[in-house]
């Protein structure tokens, strides 16, 4: 199996967010991709500019950072045949890594948006090298927000500028080469662009330190909360339905915590993250780490918070 690294440039709306076309906030301009084999050694590049369908004009903030002007684009292949290209070049037996888990999104709607018939197997796993960098350097210094942070973090050698899609994929391999590949990996990423459907195709992951579930859509939020798997609270180690220690309370609508206790394999915290998809539907992501009694201290410690603060909100005069 190879791994394709790829990296993207797109554009946005020049006259701003108002007039952006709401299903294409992000037109793609550059794909940028290395290719390497399973020791992460490159085999090939891949490299194209877009002639963009939609925003004709750069944004001068994709402008100052890309150095690309409206002139490199035209004559370009439009977005459909530069990706049929880089989806050939790809082959069949592969699994994207990238920076973040943007760019992986941003494909999949461009596909969708100049109905390029192409769709993923499903679920998408691949690599967010950004994710499993913050994992493999836990030391409290995050420096890592971007990918220039991390390679002078790093201290690789910088001899490309950044914001070109190619030299970022490539930069994007090197964080790849400088960690412990193979180990990290495990903790793979799962897209969910398309969140499954039904209930068959809903997904639970267990990592080594904490498990994952992804329901199926729901046509509300207050649906998917009348679905016992959304709210149970499963053991990370036996996947057993644990005893509720603080039941499932929310900081906002979109985000939920609790916490549960396995007799086997002691505390648990969980954590719900409500997302919504591109057609409006609703899915949970449900995260359970073990945990021990300080970390559910500081769950409660938040919990008290949060009615404090609904009191004074209250109790407040208009
Ligand atoms: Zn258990």
């Amino acid at each position: 199996m190879n791994y394709i690294i790829f990296d993207l440039e797109w554009n946005q709306c020049p006259a701003g967010k108002e007039k952006e076309n709401k299903r294409l906030p992000f037109e793609i301009i550059e794909i940028g991709a290395v290719k390497a084999d399973e020791h992460l050694q490159i085999l090939d590049r891949f490299s194209t500019l877009i002639s963009p369908q939609v925003y004709q004009k750069l944004h001068y903030k994709v402008r100052e950072m890309s150095k690309l002007t409206s002139g490199d684009l035209q004559n370009c292949p439009d977005f459909k045949t530069a990706v049929t290209d880089f989806l050939t070049w790809c082959g069949t037996d592969y699994r994207f890594c990238t920076w973040g888990c943007l760019d992986i999104m941003e494909l999949q709607r461009n596909l969708q948006f100049f109905k390029v018939k192409h769709r993923f197997a499903q679920p998408l796993i691949y690599y967010d090298i950004q994710k499993l960098l913050h994992l493999s350097v836990d030391d409290g210094s995050q420096p890592l927000s971007s990918l220039s942070h991390a390679v002078e973090y790093l201290g690789l050698e910088i001899s490309q500028p950044f914001h070109r899609a190619v030299h970022d994929a490539e930069y994007t391999l090197q964080v790849m080469q400088h960690m412990d590949f193979a180990y990290w990996s495990q903790y793979y990423s799962i897209d969910t662009y398309y969140a499954p459907s039904t209930k068959s195709e809903e997904i639970s992951v267990t990592f080594p330190t904490y498990s994952k579930y992804i329901s199926r859509k729901f046509s509300s939020r207050e649906r998917a909360f009348l679905d016992r798997e959304v709210t149970s609270m499963r053991c990370h180690i036996c996947g057993c339905e644990m005893q509720p220690l603080i039941p499932w309370f929310s900081d906002n609508p979109r985000l939920y915590y609790g916490a549960g206790l396995c007799r086997q394999h002691g505390l648990h915290r969980l954590k719900i993250k409500v997302r919504k998809t591109f057609n409006n539907k609703t899915f949970i992501i449900k995260i359970t780490v073990p945990t021990d009694a300080s970390g559910i201290q500081a769950i409660r410690l938040r919990q008290e918070q949060l009615r404090e603060r609904r009191k004074e909100k209250r109790h407040k005069p208009d």
